[in-house]
């Protein structure tokens, strides 16, 4: 059923007001959850330029409607900021709306055949890449299989002239068919790299897993891969925006990738506000970093202020690096991925540029480490007092480090859908006290003063807010249990972690996260109100207008 909810027009009241204060666009009739403590919420907001000019009644906000002022009446429903997703990968997201998704395939067998459909299109010798795989979501252990991931042959027969990457979902994992180990030279006699794993079976031979560092030796083949940007850029924003955000937090690119964005953004033509982590190796950095500290000169469309690095690698593939060894492959403490002096090496370029530093760390050993790399630094620069380095997730921690958090002033960036997404299997890897005292400790770092952003890590989870906000509130998984429900966040700390507290954790809570008259009218509607309906009916909430800097972006009914 279609309906059209809202009444848009164009008003003609002739007001008292100085011409100067006559709104483009009027927000009215709705429950407007600002985020603000000096008026929390309101019935109508005005806006001029990309600006709001003034929050309040229905009856003050009238006073702004001039001649060509849109009107948008929203009939009760919730206006709320603008989404801001803390840690996604933005050109990633767009990246993987051009490969195979198979984040939602339940074995290994429906794997190959979607493979075997796309070697039927390809040219030959042509790339075949996927994305999204996750051995824990399967109804079934491949067979045969190492360690439980499956072994290159199924997949070689029935692509043996095209070579096919598939990523894991957590991205810290690729399996290769023969052709592509082929290509890249990869045999028995391969040593692992430094902070990866060739996975082998019992005779030695890879088996087409590749963890963490190890990924690196197929990068000849995925050069073969080489996806138009501005196209990534386009399809990534379409999908964000639909969903809400209007400022996304972009977990890592290169220089190059930053030129591209620059230019956008200078034209006019970005349709999201990014805030830019530079992922780029400490030398470079030294040369170049200083022409890239980008704060105000792009109409706020484009923020680079930070470092991105990883100390380790993820839960699902082994790879996070644990205090103790995992409690599923007890030979295993998972990788330290970058080597702890060139980390230290890269806080010090942040220091010296003014720079943000966001390292990913998710097990309890990474984050330990990291804290410390921090504390160490901070401690040499005792005149530097506001910096806000940030952990990227902070997902397993040491219970002695949950206070550290918030003593070092350090941002816990995390992703409320990891939680509920990876619960099912994370006693299984961690046990159950380290579950218990550590696994997505959210309560217990907001109760030790810790700032927490959230986010999704897109594209390993969907970048939909309402997602992760439910999660954050419920952390109830799909099987109907919860997992470790002592946990939860309130919803008002949730919304907080996606909007004010986000931006705080951008240096940008002067200008985003609250509807807040002289800060940028980045704005949200929703068909339900998230703050007050029952649990389950959260999930039901859909975004009905996207405003980013008074410009409506996206209307759900407009497309039908
Ligand atoms: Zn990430």
């Amino acid at each position: 059923m279609k309906t059209l909810l809202f009444i848009i027009s164009v008003v003609f009241i002739m007001s008292g007001c100085a011409p100067d204060d006559t709104a483009d666009l009027v927000l009215l009739n709705g429950r407007i959850i600002t985020m603000d403590e000096h008026l929390p919420e309101a019935r109508a907001v005005a806006v001029k330029g990309d600006t709001i000019i003034a929050v309040g009644s229905n009856e003050e906000i009238y006073g702004y409607i001039g001649r060509r002022t849109r009107a948008i009446d929203l009939g009760g429903q919730p206006a709320i900021p603008g989404f801001i997703e803390g840690h996604g990968h933005f050109l990633g997201i767009g990246n993987a709306m051009m490969q195979l998704n198979l984040m939602d395939m339940r074995s290994w067998n429906v794997i190959i055949t979607m493979v075997a459909d796309a070697v039927q299109k390809a040219d030959p010798g042509e790339l075949i890449r996927g994305r999204g795989w996750h051995q824990e979501k399967w109804d079934e252990i491949p067979e045969p299989n190492v360690q439980g991931l499956p072994v290159h042959h199924s997949l070689s027969e029935i692509s043996p002239d095209n070579p096919v990457i598939l990523t894991h979902a957590s991205g810290h994992m690729t399996f290769a068919n023969a052709k592509a180990m082929e290509m890249a030279g990869i045999t028995k006699e391969t040593p692992d790299p430094r902070g990866g794993e060739i996975v082998r079976d019992t005779g030695g031979n890879p088996t087409g897993a590749f963890r963490q560092t190890a990924q690196g030796l197929l990068s000849s083949v995925l050069e073969l891969w080489d996806p138009d940007i501005n196209e990534q850029i386009d399809l990534a924003t379409r999908e964000v925006i639909s969903k809400g955000i209007t400022s996304f937090q972009d977990a890592g690119s290169s220089f190059d990738a930053i030129d591209v964005f620059r230019e956008r953004a200078e034209d006019e033509t970005l349709g999201v506000r990014l805030w830019v982590m530079i992922r780029e190796p400490n030398d470079k950095l030294a040369d170049r970093i200083a022409g890239y500290r980008i704060t105000d000169e792009t109409n706020e469309f484009l923020t680079v202020r930070a470092i991105k690095r990883a100390i380790d690698g993820a839960l699902g593939t082994h790879g996070a690096w644990l205090l103790e060894p995992y409690a599923d492959l007890p030979d295993a403490s998972g990788f330290n991925t970058t080597p702890l002096e060139y980390l230290e090496e890269t806080a010090r370029l942040a220091m010296e540029y003014d720079f943000q530093l966001c390292i990913h760390a998710i097990g309890d050993r990474g984050n330990r480490e990291t804290l410390n790399i921090y504390e160490r630094i901070f401690s040499e620069h005792p005149e530097k007092t506001d910096l806000r380095w940030r952990v990227e997730h902070a997902q397993h921690l040491h219970p002695d480090d949950i206070p550290r958090f918030g003593e070092l002033g350090v941002i816990a960036s995390m992703q409320g859908i990891h939680c509920t997404s990876d619960g099912p299997w994370v006693v299984q890897r961690l046990g159950d006290r380290r579950a218990r005292e550590g696994a997505y400790a959210w309560r217990s770092l907001l109760d030790n003063d810790a700032v927490i952003v959230n986010g999704t890590d897109a594209p390993v989870e969907d970048v939909n807010p309402i997602l992760s906000f439910y999660a954050s509130v419920t952390r109830r998984m799909d099987d109907g249990s919860y997992f470790y429900p002592e946990q939860r966040m309130s919803r008002e700390e949730a919304l907080r972690s996606y909007t004010i507290d986000a931006a705080y954790a951008a240096f940008e809570e002067d200008r985003k996260g609250s509807i807040t008259p002289g800060k940028l009218a980045d704005i949200v509607i929703l068909s339900k109100d998230i703050m007050a309906v029952p649990d389950e009916e959260i999930l039901d909430a859909e975004v009905v207008y996207t405003i980013i800097g008074g410009k409506v972006v996206y209307e759900r009914y407009r497309e039908q």
